[in-house]
């Protein structure tokens, strides 16, 4: 049996974002109910790498080792983006700037609904992907989470962010992920199934490897 983490711990996640913080605080608190979450903001600068590889894994990977090296706190890091099947699973990693720097959301919708004008209804399937990375002292893993669903023909809804606005889940159908509570999406979402895998991994992990 694993011996409960009785002393309060630390956990990097490598993001400027208070929402991805609290809420990875609120799913590992199952878990790990002492485990305070520092972002970047929390910790001494230090050079972030460019998310350059070719798969949400390898970025993930890239940002937590990162974290661990400057920080030398537990350190996770995610990377997640949108993969449309007429296209190929683009835009993939290159979701934040698919229509080119500098991020712009509402840019990038546009661009999306012009490449899928002429794509029927029975061909917009699409999925989100989201990679999360751990790295500690006592060595590294990476799990993902993926939400399936449609590319709609109009932005509707005014929660989420990125693409949320064109996109209808599967376990969701009739709204789209932007006219969901912040709660229902975490419950159907890719960043939520990854970190609910995550959660109990690095709670074992750290209790017996520190
Ligand atoms: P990041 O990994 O959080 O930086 O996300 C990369 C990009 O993927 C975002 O800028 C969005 O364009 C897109 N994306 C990732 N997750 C979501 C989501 O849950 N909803 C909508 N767009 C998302």
């Amino acid at each position: 049996m694993t011996s409960p983490v009785v002393e309060p711990v630390e956990i990097f996640l490598a993001s400027r974002n208070a929402k991805k913080l609290r809420e990875m605080e609120r799913i590992l608190a199952e878990h790990l109910p002492d485990a305070k979450v520092v972002g970047l903001d929390d910790v001494t600068p230090y050079d972030e790498p460019v998310e350059d590889e070719p798969t949400f894994e390898g970025n993930a990977l890239l940002k937590a080792r990162a974290g661990f090296a400057a920080t030398g706190l537990p350190s996770v890091a995610d990377d997640s983006g949108l993969c449309v099947d007429a296209l190929n699973g683009m835009p993939g990693v290159l979701s934040a700037r698919w229509s080119g720097p500098p991020k712009d959301d509402a840019r990038n919708n546009r661009l999306l609904l012009d490449q899928l004008a002429d794509v029927p209804d029975e061909r917009r399937g699409a999925h989100f992907v989201c990679a999360v990375a751990f790295v500690h002292a006592g060595g590294e893993l990476v799990v993902h989470g993926r939400m399936d669903g449609t590319v709609v023909r109009e932005v509707r809804g005014t929660g989420g962010f990125g693409y949320d606005v064109l996109f209808v889940a599967d376990d969701r159908p009739g709204v789209t992920t932007a006219e969901l509570s912040v709660e229902d999406k975490d419950a159907v979402s890719h960043r939520g199934k990854a970190l609910r895998e995550l959660a109990p991994l690095l709670a074992q992990q750290l209790g017996s490897a520190g």
